[in-house]
């Protein structure tokens, strides 16, 4: 095992051009890591370290775990075997930390992502679990976005960034910026996802949209079973007889800052025990698409004021949304087919390991500007509750500080409904 170890980090390690004599090329880390590198490579800990680095995946942050164990017939009373970390090579042990952010560990946000896209994979074409007929039930991948908060640069597919200006607008705002931008941005442009003016952008609306987007989700889940019971002419308590909803959704940040959710959405027939039963007669995966749209249209939440003197918004989804019907196994007749399976799970997955910080760098003056309206709003909500005895907690905002790194988004990254395919533990199961 320690001279196979040993040949994979040797094999990992940078080597330089001049060959056997300067094998070692560690030019590209600072002064403090090489010197780690090279200590740790000469140390007398080197097989048993390089042991536990295998053993974790050569996870970057594991976690270290202190005990024993011991296992008894529960009959005879027998002690059948025992478990010491102090046995482990470096007298403790260590397990993968599990981080699901590419940026925090390359390695655990692999394992990550491909259990993520077997996990989704399976709700789409079956496997792992999931009957295989779950693939003839209509299916649409839905984006739900934020709304307009202020002009953007953007991409735009490769055309201009703003050639005209806001309809019955001068082509000035009032700090005297340009509301009109003529460059063709390709990807990596750092003004990509920039307000064209700072001063005109909503960043409370942003934070309070961000804030409340959870809670959008949630209403668009309801608001969606309601119009599938429109659609099939029963009553909402009846629609459990005819057909049930499932979703596997992931979050991702946008360049400007905002999350938008991506989601695959099945209809499945009656509710069963086990799920994934065949869906109504009649209802394709064209007119689940239009339903989607309809549900997402009507979702709105009203959201409490930040502080005193703060508005009640109306928050919505923004006015693109995006639904495409997902092409399966036995539905090569849908003439709107756009996307494989295999193609969304691998999108999914991917987006489900991305974070707030990773596509943006620290220089981004938006971002910045973003996380200081959040600080400052949160700073302002503390001091109010305050002035007011009012206990903090009892605060709708109460936690916005708290999760600033995240640009004030506070749900979950990747979920999915009970019934959508099988759980991240019992797929570990499966695959291991
Ligand atoms: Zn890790
Ligand atoms: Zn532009
Ligand atoms: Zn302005």
């Amino acid at each position: 095992m320690s001279k196979g170890t040993r040949d994979h980090v040797w094999g990992a390690l940078p080597v330089g051009p001049a060959g056997a004599e300067h094998p070692l090329d560690l030019s590209g880390f600072d002064p403090t890591v090489r010197e780690q590198i090279t200590s740790r490579l000469v140390s007398p800990g080197f097989d048993a370290w390089s042991q536990t680095a295998a053993q974790v995946g050569y996870c970057a942050r594991p976690i270290r775990l202190r005990g024993y164990s011991t296992t008894v017939d529960a009959q005879t009373g027998e002690v059948l075997s025992t478990f010491a970390t102090v046995d482990e090579p470096l007298g403790v042990l260590h397990v993968r930390g599990g981080n699901r952010r590419a940026a925090e560990c390359p390695s655990c946000s692999r394992v990550y992502a491909a259990d993520t896209f077997h996990l989704i994979r399976s709700g789409v074409t079956g496997g792992k679990g999931v009957p295989e007929h779950v693939s003839d039930n209509p299916l649409v991948f839905a984006t739900l976005t934020a709304p307009s908060f202020g002009l953007v640069h953007g991409t735009r597919n490769g055309r201009k960034c703003r050639p005209f200006t806001p309809k019955g607008q001068p082509g000035a705002c009032e700090h005297g910026r340009p509301t009109v931008c003529h460059a063709t941005h390709g990807e990596g442009d750092e003004l990509l996802g920039q307000p064209l003016c700072g001063d005109c952008y909503d960043y409370l609306g942003h934070i309070v949209w961000q804030w409340w987007a959870p809670e959008l989700w949630r209403r668009f889940t309801i608001d969606l079973r309601r119009a599938l019971a429109r659609t099939l002419g029963v009553s909402e308590s009846r629609l459990k007889d005819r057909a049930t909803v499932q979703y596997a959704k992931v979050a991702e940040y946008q360049q400007r800052g905002l999350i938008h959710f991506h989601a695959l959405i099945r209809l499945d027939g009656p509710k069963t025990h086990d799920g994934f039963a065949p869906a109504p007669d009649g209802l394709t995966a064209a007119l689940l698409a239009r339903v989607v749209e309809q549900a997402v249209a009507g979702v709105s939440f009203d959201a409490p004021p930040l502080y005193d003197e703060d508005p009640v918004r109306r928050l919505r989804f923004g006015a693109q949304v995006d639904t495409k019907p997902i092409q399966t196994r036995s539905r090569v007749d849908d003439p709107n087919r756009e996307l494989a399976p295999e193609q969304v799970a691998g999108y999914l997955a991917k987006y489900a390991t991305k974070s707030a910080t990773d596509s943006v760098s620290e220089g981004n003056l938006h971002l910045r500007r973003l996380r200081a309206v959040l600080a400052e709003t949160a700073d302002r909500i503390h001091a109010e509750a305050r002035a007011d005895g009012i206990p903090l907690r009892e605060h709708p905002y109460a936690l916005l500080g708290k999760w600033r790194h995240m640009l004030g988004f506070r749900g979950h990254f990747s979920s999915k409904s009970r019934r959508y395919s099988v759980t991240l533990g019992r797929l570990s199961g499966a695959l291991g």
